[in-house]
């Protein structure tokens, strides 16, 4: 079973070190919140296995980095400065903010409130008695739009023409370096860039930890394909983010599509389905998927004045502008995912143990080598241990002395290590009782079973695990 409440998992990554809140020593800074060392290197994983699986596994993929700070026009073309905006209401009794349209959903259910025009969400908030959540009062001022981007200025004067936008998503460093990976790369259609990076947006009700910041990372794909053919990839590209979800350990029944009503549609996009998992307080987007159709490059062109057709190599006479399907994954909402589905307590003879059930491919930390005791000749031996399957596999480990063993183990089990390996006095050959002379204890996580394996054979062994 996954974490119940968002307070248990918040709780234990800020004990175990995997999140910290934002510029704590000074009161915080609302709605930020810092990667701590176990949380970064979740994050390192799961990045890494995207990438693994999105780009080194595929030959019709490619990646880059493109800058966060990017000309104005792009965001002219793209739409975003006209169109990137909330439906933003203030309560006129405490002039706290809140999205109109996410106050409506919550009572409502998604979809009437995504299809509102502007000026029906003051009204329809009155009429369905929706109080500010802030102070409980029923004055609403009426709805308008509120622009997304973060705004800055490059160089030292801060003057109009010297504004620059955080980028709000990743998706059009991948467009405006298209042609550049079309020469040096001599990719022919379907291919796809992945991009992952980070992203702003001035959110105007950011919350749930790290559901919905203001600063957040997003792993975004554009795959560029022929006019006509978009149904055969929108749903190959369904079939394997949902498949690199579930393999990850995400389970099928608190997972569901949601297809976007026409009216909902991005003013890009002819369809989107949303894959939303089943968090503590609801059903919350964790991907989106888009047929951009050629949007972006039609923008683009008429922005730039370059040309951003495609020509196919083997017909000079076909020239056109690429269809685009966009998969789009936020890092730190699938991370948020991945710990509150491994998030579990369970019963061990009369005691409640937290376990994280990562996959053993995200777990920070692969093996943990423990000492059973703090005497000196048992701590080098496990040392000698720890820096052979260190030198040998590559494995991530973690060496741990402190506290008692049942201590350490639940320390190991909390931070979601998938295998634990003490060394005692058997493995010096001064108690048989506790195993032969060379061997160790390899404890695994989730069945709690325990096999002695001799150390001659302990990098293959917990290599081919
Ligand atoms: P939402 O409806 O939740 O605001 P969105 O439809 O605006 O999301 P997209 O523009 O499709 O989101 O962005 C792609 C992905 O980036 C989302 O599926 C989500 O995982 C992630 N994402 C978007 N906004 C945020 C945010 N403020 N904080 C964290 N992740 C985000």
């Amino acid at each position: 079973m996954p974490a119940a409440s968002l307070d248990q998992l918040v709780s234990l990554c800020k004990r175990r070190g995997f999140v910290f809140p934002g510029s704590e020593i000074y009161g915080g800074l609302a709605n930020t919140w810092d990667y701590g060392p176990l949380g970064v290197e979740l994050k390192n994983r799961v990045k890494n296995h995207w990438w693994k699986t999105f780009v080194h596994r595929r030959a019709d993929m490619v990646g880059l980095d493109s800058s966060i700070l990017m000309n104005r026009k792009v965001w002219e073309a793209s739409g975003h400065i006209s169109s990137f905006a909330d439906a933003e209401v203030e309560c006129k009794h405490c002039h706290q903010r809140f999205r109109g349209d996410k106050l409506l959903e919550e009572k409502l259910g998604t979809e009437p409130a995504a299809v509102l025009k502007l000026d029906q969400i003051q009204p329809m908030l009155m009429t369905e008695k929706i109080c500010c959540l802030n102070c409980g009062k029923l004055q609403w001022t009426d709805a308008r739009k509120f622009n997304l981007m973060f705004k800055t200025h490059q160089g030292v004067v801060e003057e109009e023409a010297a504004l620059v936008y955080m980028r709000p998503e990743t998706a059009q460093g991948i467009f405006v370096n298209f042609r550049n990976i079309l020469d040096t790369m001599r990719m022919r259609l379907p291919f796809g860039v992945a991009q992952i990076g980070k992203a702003f947006r001035n959110e105007i009700t950011p919350g749930n930890f790290t559901f919905r910041t203001r600063e957040f990372e997003q792993m975004e794909i554009e795959y560029f394909i022929e006019p006509g053919t978009s149904e055969k990839f929108f749903d190959e590209w369904n079939e394997a983010v949902w498949k690199w979800y579930t393999d990850l350990g995400i389970g099928k029944d608190r997972l569901r599509v949601r297809e976007h009503d026409k009216d909902e549609l991005s003013h890009y996009s002819s369809r989107t389905i949303d894959i939303e998992y089943k968090f503590p307080w609801g059903w919350g987007e964790l991907f989106g998927l888009a047929n951009r159709g050629d949007f972006d490059f039609s923008q683009h062109q008429k922005f730039s004045g370059q040309d951003l057709a495609y020509t196919d190599p083997d017909d000079p006479k076909k020239k056109f502008l690429p269809h685009v399907i966009e998969p789009s994954f936020g890092c730190d909402r699938s991370i948020l995912t991945f710990m509150l589905e491994a998030y579990t307590e369970e019963k061990v003879k009369d005691e409640t143990r937290v376990v994280m059930k990562l996959s053993p491919e995200i777990a920070p930390v692969d093996i943990a080598i423990l000492p059973l005791s703090k005497k000196e000749h048992l701590v080098a031996k496990a040392q000698e241990l720890y820096k052979k399957i260190i030198h040998e596999t590559g494995l991530v480990c973690d060496f741990d002395v402190t506290g008692s063993i049942g201590k350490r183990y639940r320390r190991q089990d909390e931070i979601g290590t998938p295998r634990c390996i003490t060394v005692d006095f058997g493995t010096l050959g001064e108690d048989i009782a506790q195993g032969e002379r060379d061997t160790v204890t390899i404890r695994d996580r989730d069945t709690l079973g325990q096999e002695r394996v001799h150390i001659h054979q302990l990098t293959t062994h917990v290599h081919r695990r």
